[in-house]
């Protein structure tokens, strides 16, 4: 019934692709812009020297949702992700307190591994940044940064941050919708030192410093071969204090909170990265998961209108999806029932 009907979606995060894949299993023909060489988006692996790799958004994800929970069983049998048993514990004032036992799934063997599961199948053009679109008497046409025009689509998927959603959308209700969100910024470190960080947990969620996570990213499964590498992330408030600062006051700042927070000295470093997340998460309760306007064939979906996180992002683009099919298909029956095309 959907055959025929084109949808363009932008973004190619977690939202993005869950959105995608449900629209082509419905028989949508969808094509998927991202401005990114990669997959995934927040949910990122960075690769550096041949042996060192982090992930640098997402560090991992949980399963709460009963649709969430039947994908990520999927994934599991499969071998895209698996559980992470490291020892994961809570810093508060550097009293180690044990963090909740709740399963926490990776990526295999980076978090971007979800990302290019959904997107066997889809048509996805990456390097592809969208500065425009338009919505005309045809659709909707795209405008990259290329000065390239696509479309025109049917319907159009907008699935990234909140501000950029707010920039793209400009006049429509969801562009002021978007622009009401803030999402907090984060500044990652990725680091590899010469010799082993000798700790007895692999993460910590740490309280009362400049960081708020630490992780042994070798620690996950499919990274035991790799080096030790390690990622670093700010607290929101310390990375809004410094969203301007240079990248290596940033790294410097943060081995030092990290050699404050473990009350001893890190071994030589052997790289260091730093990377500015600035639309980095939105943790509010939104139930909302969507935004959908049948009249102008819009969906807006993503993370900050799902409560954060890749779970909330996945049920988000899904939600998109059933929004658009269940749109397109009444509107078949209404046509039908006046007597056809
Ligand atoms: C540092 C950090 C740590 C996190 N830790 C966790 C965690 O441990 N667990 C967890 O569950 N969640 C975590 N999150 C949140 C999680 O990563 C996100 O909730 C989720 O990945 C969001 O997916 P999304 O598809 O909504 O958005 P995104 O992943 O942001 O996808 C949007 C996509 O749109 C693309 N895009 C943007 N602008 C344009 C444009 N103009 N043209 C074309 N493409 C464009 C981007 O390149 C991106 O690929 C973390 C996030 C960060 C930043």
């Amino acid at each position: 019934m959907t055959r025929g009907h084109t949808v363009g979606v932008i973004g190619a995060g977690i939202a993005g692709l869950a959105c995608a894949r449900e629209l082509v299993a419905g028989g949508f023909d969808v094509t998927v812009f991202d401005k990114g060489r990669g997959l995934g988006g927040r949910t990122a692996t960075r690769r550096a020297e041949p042996d060192l790799r982090f992930d640098h958004g997402a560090q991992f994800f949980t399963a709460d949702d009963p649709l969430f929970r039947e994908v990520t069983d999927d994934w599991l049998a499969r071998g895209v992700v698996a559980e992470w048993i490291g020892r994961i514990i809570r810093l508060e004032d550097k009293t180690v307190i044990a963090s909740s036992l709740e399963p926490r799934y990776v990526g295999m063997p980076g978090m971007s591994a979800m990302a290019v599961d959904l997107a066997v199948g889809l048509c996805v053009r990456t390097a592809t940044q969208i500065t425009a679109v338009t919505h005309g008497a045809v659709g909707w046409t795209i405008a990259s940064e290329a000065n390239e025009t696509v479309g025109p689509f049917d319907t159009l998927v907008v699935t990234f941050p909140a501000p950029q959603t707010a920039a793209l959308l400009g006049s429509h209700h969801f562009g002021a919708v978007a622009s009401t969100v803030k999402m907090t910024p984060c500044w990652t470190v990725m680091a590899a030192f010469e010799s082993r960080v000798e700790l007895p947990w692999d993460g910590a969620f740490v309280h009362d410093s400049p960081l708020a996570w630490v992780a042994r990213n070798s620690s996950k499964p499919g990274r035991e071969r790799e080096a030790d590498c390690w990622v670093l992330q700010a607290s929101p408030e310390w990375s809004a204090d410094h969203l301007e600062a240079p990248a290596d006051r940033v790294s410097k700042d943060l081995f030092e909170a990290f050699e404050d927070v473990i009350a001893g000295p890190l071994p030589l470093q052997r790289y260091a990265a730093a990377h500015r997340w600035r639309y980095g998460q939105y943790s509010e309760p939104d139930e909302r998961r969507m935004l959908f306007d049948p009249r102008m064939g819009l969906a807006v979906c993503g993370d900050w209108l799902a409560g954060g996180r890749v779970e909330g992002a996945f049920l988000a683009g899904v939600r998109a999806a059933e929004a658009i099919r269940e749109h397109r298909e009444q509107e078949l029956r209404d046509l039908w029932a006046r007597g056809g095309p």
